[in-house]
This record gives structure tokens, sequence and C-alpha cells, in this order.
């Protein structure tokens, strides 16, 4: 049980994409093939689903080109497309997944269908509805994302050993920050815990050498398509 209170979630922000005028169908940023670049799963290949829309504004946020357009695409037309991949590791992410109701439908149904998926979320939206075969690597925002008091912290009571909780670190403020979560919530008693560096914000080995140090049982990562191919888009 956490101790602090209950903040913004899914029926408290207001998110345009929950408001689809397609019935049953999803705005898709993008759907592309690449490594997984974070995560348990880093180094797989991957399909990645993107969909468009975010209810949050993080400063250091690198897919603000999800933020709008998209084309609408039913679940039926999405896993056509996923299946002509041929892979066996499913990510959707986006933007917020979650801020689209039909998310979880997806989920569902590419789960269903033999995909081993993963869920990539900003931890600001309703966790508790998602498919429980679904790998869900949540993020805990820091005060360097500026996007803090968007955190829903019940979010953690939903979380299972098989599930990973990242954080994306900024500065000194925010690793000690991180540090004092992971301790008032017991977070390494929940899930894997994942600290990465803020692209071009925070040096990795900085962060490492902080992690060495103290000797943190958490997982130092950097983001390996960035290190493959910088920043481009659908990689
Ligand atoms: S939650 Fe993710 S997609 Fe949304 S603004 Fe933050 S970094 Fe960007």
């Amino acid at each position: 049980m956490n101790t602090e209170s209950r903040l913004p979630s899914q029926t408290d922000i207001n998110v345009s994409e929950a408001s689809a005028p397609h019935a049953g169908q999803i705005r898709i940023t993008e759907i592309f093939l690449s490594l997984q670049g974070e995560s348990r799963t880093v180094g797989y290949p991957t399909v990645f689903v993107r969909l468009t829309g975010c209810p949050l504004r993080c400063g250091y946020c690198d897919t603000r080109y999800a933020f709008q357009g998209g084309e609408w695409m039913t679940i039926e037309s999405i896993l056509e497309k996923v299946a002509a991949y041929n892979t066996h590791h499913i990510t959707v992410t986006g933007g917020e997944p979650l801020a689209q109701r039909e998310c979880g439908g997806l989920l569902t149904r590419l789960c269903d269908t033999g995909y081993e998926v993963s869920l990539e979320t900003s931890g600001a939206l309703d966790v508790s509805t998602v498919d429980v075969r679904v790998v869900k690597v949540m993020d805990l925002k820091t005060p360097g994302s500026l996007e803090e008091a968007k955190n829903c912290w019940d979010n953690l009571q939903h979380l299972t050993t098989q599930d990973q909780i990242k954080f994306v670190l900024c500065d000194r403020a925010d690793y000690d920050w991180a540090k004092q979560k992971i301790e008032q919530h017991n977070l390494l008693g929940c899930c894997d815990v994942l600290f990465s560096p803020s692209f071009e914000q925070l040096q990795p080995v900085t962060l490492a050498d902080w992690i060495i140090e103290d000797r943190l049982l958490v997982r130092f990562q950097v983001q390996l398509h960035k290190v493959l191919w910088g920043d481009e888009q659908g990689r």
C-alpha cells in the first residue's frame, strides 16, 4: 500500500484519444520492426505498434511526432500488419497507448495470437485492467521530466514480478528522488527497476558510476536503438 495520495489517472485527465470518433478503431502513428532498445527483452527483434496521442508533455520526450496525426486502424488490420513481420515480440507503445480506450482490446488480441507482448506506459493512467499476460514497462516520472504530478501511484499495486518500473533520470536530483521512491514503496520487492539516463541530459557513465557507488539493485540501461541509429524515427 503506498502512502501517497491518489493522483490523476485515466478518468481524471482530459484525453482526446479516449473519445475516438471511430468506434472500435485505434489511431496509429507507426508500426515497424526494430530491435528492442530497452527493458528485459533488450536486443530481441520486436515489432513496435505506436499509438497516437499522449496527455503528458515530458521535457525530454523523443516521440513528439506521435502527439498528433496518425491513421485510424481496426484491430484486425493492426494484427495483419504485425503478422507480416513474422516475429515473436510485440511492444505496444506511444505516446501513451492507454489513452485510447481500445488499447486493452488490442493487447488481449495480440496475446491471444501467441505473441510475447509488452506495454510501454507513462505510469499516469490506470493499468489495473491490462491483460495479465502483458508485461508492463511502466515509467515513474521524475521531477526532471516536468510531469511528476501525473504519476498514478495506485498503479504500483497492479504490478507483478514480470513487470518493470522505469525511471528516466535527468540529473542527480532525479537519481536521489528515485532512490527515495524505491525505498518508500519497496519497489525492489515488487519487480525489476530500470534506470535510464535521459538522452543528452545525463551522461550514461555518470549514472553508471552512481549506481555502482551505491550498489543499488537496479538495472542500468541505455537506449540501444539510439546507440545504433541515433534519434531516427521508426527505429
Ligand atoms: S509520456 Fe512518453 S510519449 Fe508522453 S510526453 Fe512523456 S515521454 Fe513523451
